[in-house]
Parts: C-alpha cells; sequence; structure tokens
C-alpha cells in the first residue's frame, strides 16, 4: 500500500518535471536573444540543447512506466520563469540585465535540481533501474549549468554590473 502512493507521487512528479522542462525550453531561446554577454548567450544555448535531450529521457521514462507523456501544470516553474521575464523587461538596458538573467537561470535550475534529486530517489526506492539512471544524467547536467552559471555570474556578468 506504502509503495503503490509513492508510485502514484512518482508519477505526478514526473509529469510535473516533463511540463517545467517544456517550459524551459521556451523560455531559454528568449533569455539567449536577451542576454548582452556572448558567454551568457552561448551558455543559454548550450543548455537549449541539453534541456532537449532532458526531454527525451523523460519521455523514455513514460515509456518504461508504460505511460503516455503528459505534462501537469508547475506553478513553480512558471512563477521563476514570469520572475525571470520581468527582469528582462525592468533591466533591459541596465548592465546588470545579464546578472539577473544569470540569477533568474539558477533558480531554474535550482529547481530543476531539487526535482531530479527527489525522482531519482524514488526510482530506486520502487525498483526503476534505468529510470533511477536517466534522472541521474540530467541531475549531472543541472548541476553543472548551475555550477556554470556561477562562474559566469563572478568572471564577467556581475563585474559589469558593478
Ligand atoms: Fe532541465
Ligand atoms: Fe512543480
Ligand atoms: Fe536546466
Amino acid at each position: 500500500m506504502a509503495d503503490k502512493q509513492l508510485d502514484d507521487l512518482f508519477l505526478d512528479t514526473l509529469k510535473d518535471i516533463y511540463y517545467a522542462e517544456r517550459q524551459i525550453l521556451k523560455a531559454l531561446p528568449k533569455m539567449a536573444k536577451a542576454a548582452s554577454s556572448p558567454e551568457l548567450r552561448a551558455g543559454f544555448e548550450q543548455h537549449h540543447t541539453e534541456t532537449e535531450g532532458q526531454v527525451e529521457r523523460l519521455e523514455r521514462v513514460f515509456e518504461i512506466l508504460g505511460k503516455t507523456p503528459r505534462g501537469k501544470t508547475c506553478d513553480a516553474i512558471l512563477g521563476i520563469l514570469d520572475e525571470g521575464k520581468s527582469i528582462m523587461e525592468e533591466f533591459k538596458d541596465s548592465p546588470a540585465l545579464d546578472a539577473g538573467l544569470a540569477a533568474a537561470a539558477q533558480a531554474v535550475e535550482h529547481y530543476e535540481i531539487a526535482r531530479y534529486g527527489t525522482l531519482r530517489a524514488w526510482a530506486m526506492q520502487l525498483g526503476h533501474k534505468e529510470a533511477a539512471d536517466l534522472f541521474g544524467q540530467t541531475l549531472a547536467e543541472e548541476e553543472a549549468t548551475d555550477k556554470k552559471l556561477s562562474q559566469l555570474a563572478t568572471s564577467v556578468v556581475n563585474k559589469k554590473a558593478a
């Protein structure tokens, strides 16, 4: 009975991150376009390509579970992306724009890191070894992106903003 409940929670959370990733896929080109630093823009473009692969991994997990890929509205990601949009508008011509964009992107990565960490743990708990492995691969990409954003922020973006 306990495992059945975790099963449902697992599927709901999978749908949550599937919805979130597809929203992120739409947002990243806009963030790349808005960025003024070429390094930050390239970072967003690279992560957009990675995100396409992450969506495919999620579709593979749905397949493993014998379910049709379906998203479930994630209010958290909508809120985080909305904040990013506000920064793009309010700091449009400011030297602090890139600092704001990098910070907004890190908020996205942190949400994803939380979700993929949980999903990997639950997949292991439920005996879905391949799914756990796929979540682990994506988790590593999200963590690397977060680190890269931190480095970019310290090396170029925040200096310009100051
Ligand atoms: Fe992602
Ligand atoms: Fe969510
Ligand atoms: Fe990401």
